[in-house]
């Protein structure tokens, strides 16, 4: 017999085997995958990497262009992917992105030495709920925020990783489209 997996943790709801201990939920969830029929991608496989990687907000409703633009506007198929809440905002030194911060560049550092990265793409787009929502800036302040924050992370990252070819842009919509705008992150020097 099969449970769907929003029986998870709802310990009351589960028939008798479930709660006696006698069949666990994680048996059920083998075997829903197991009957489960297996989506095949008709995307091409690849195995060679690219060498770069992007780190950018996780926001879903950009995340298509984002990768339009890496792909078709940069001409890096298959890059490496860090996407969360405010994307280079967690490299830029805010208390409230501690937290994300040394994974991110445990990241990083494992990307460079794994993966044979040797370039960083770094995008902030206007209107990121990480800077209303977790830093309460307002809308005027926010781009030269999202800016200097994308200077700060190149920095960050060229201490972190030794890493020099770190590129910043902007992702502004317009017009019922998205436009990347190169941002100048100024030298990048260690301290
Ligand atoms: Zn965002």
């Amino acid at each position: 017999m099969l449970y769907p997996l929003s029986y998870r943790g709802a310990a009351q709801s589960l028939p008798t085997g479930f709660r006696a201990g006698i069949i666990s939920p994680l048996m059920a969830e083998i075997e829903i995958a197991s009957t489960m029929p297996a989506f095949q991608s008709q995307l091409p496989y690849v195995p060679e990497r690219i060498g770069a990687a992007a780190v950018y907000c996780s926001d879903g409703r950009v995340g298509e262009h984002f990768d339009d633009f890496l792909h078709a506007g940069l001409g890096l198929p298959r890059y490496d992917r860090i996407a969360l809440p405010g994307g280079p905002a967690c490299l830029a030194g805010h208390v409230k992105a501690r937290l994300n911060e040394q994974a991110v560049v445990e990241e990083l550092r494992f990307l460079v030495g794994a993966h044979g990265v040797n370039r960083i793409v770094l995008i902030a787009h206007h209107g990121c709920a990480f800077y209303a929502e977790r830093l309460h800036l307002e809308v005027e302040r926010m781009e030269a925020a999202q800016k200097a924050d994308l200077a700060k992370a190149a920095r960050f990252i060229y201490r972190a990783t030794g890493l020099a070819a770190i590129e910043s842009y902007f992702a502004r919509p317009g017009d019922g489209h998205i436009a990347f705008e190169p941002v100048e992150a100024g030298p990048l020097k260690p301290f």
